[in-house]
């Protein structure tokens, strides 16, 4: 079967992430990709988790105290997220753009900071990593999101990126999709 857009998204961050590796989450929301990358990185390696909402901080730490595993849990806009990385590199980050599921819809993502945190990360990205983008754009602001993130991810350098957007075309009321964009490995 055709995998769905959550389980799709956790096979291409799973594929590049090692034990010990560094991951990111832009989103990190109720913590359930936080939690996610942790247990691929493994006690040995680091987890960067970004919320600008408080309610989001307290639950993705409580999720990840609940399951004994450890991330850096950071109040801020992901804009910044570079700025906190220790590791030289990093093999992946996600972003689960849009707003919190039953929490207030207007704090939601948008084009200009999501795109500022996806040039900063696509520098800090290892040879091989991923950034994983699951946009959801059947509300207002998640159309222009979709309108202005589109572009910039499809005319990133074909030489040092490869870029895909996996969708299913038959669903009703705008479905989310992912865009994946990978670094070139450098032969
Ligand atoms: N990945 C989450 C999970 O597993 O539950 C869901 C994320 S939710 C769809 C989107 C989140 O992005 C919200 O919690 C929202 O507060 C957050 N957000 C909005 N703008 C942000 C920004 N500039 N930086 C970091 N997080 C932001």
């Amino acid at each position: 079967m055709l995998s769905d857009i959550l389980d799709y998204t956790r096979t291409l961050l799973k594929e590049v992430i090692p034990p010990g590796g560094t991951a990111v989450d832009a989103t990190a929301g109720n913590g359930h990709d936080t939690l996610f990358l942790a247990r691929c990185t493994g006690d040995s390696g680091s987890v960067y988790a970004f919320d600008i909402q408080e309610a989001a901080i307290e639950k993705t730490k409580k999720r990840l105290e609940e399951a004994d595993l450890h991330a850096h849990v950071i109040q801020d806009g992901h804009e910044n997220a570079a700025s906190y990385i220790k590791e030289a590199a990093i093999d992946a980050a996600v972003f689960n753009l849009g707003y919190l599921p039953g929490s207030d819809k207007s704090v939601t993502t948008s084009s200009a900071t999501t795109i500022k945190a996806v040039s900063g990360l696509l520098e800090k990205l290892k040879p091989g990593g991923r950034i994983v983008l699951v946009v959801y754009h059947g509300h207002q602001e998640g159309a222009l999101e979709k309108a202005e993130l589109l572009p910039f991810m499809e005319t990133l350098p074909q030489d040092q990126f490869r870029v895909l957007r996996y969708q299913f075309i038959n669903q009703r009321n705008s479905p989310p999709f992912i865009i994946a964009a990978e670094k070139r490995q450098v032969w």
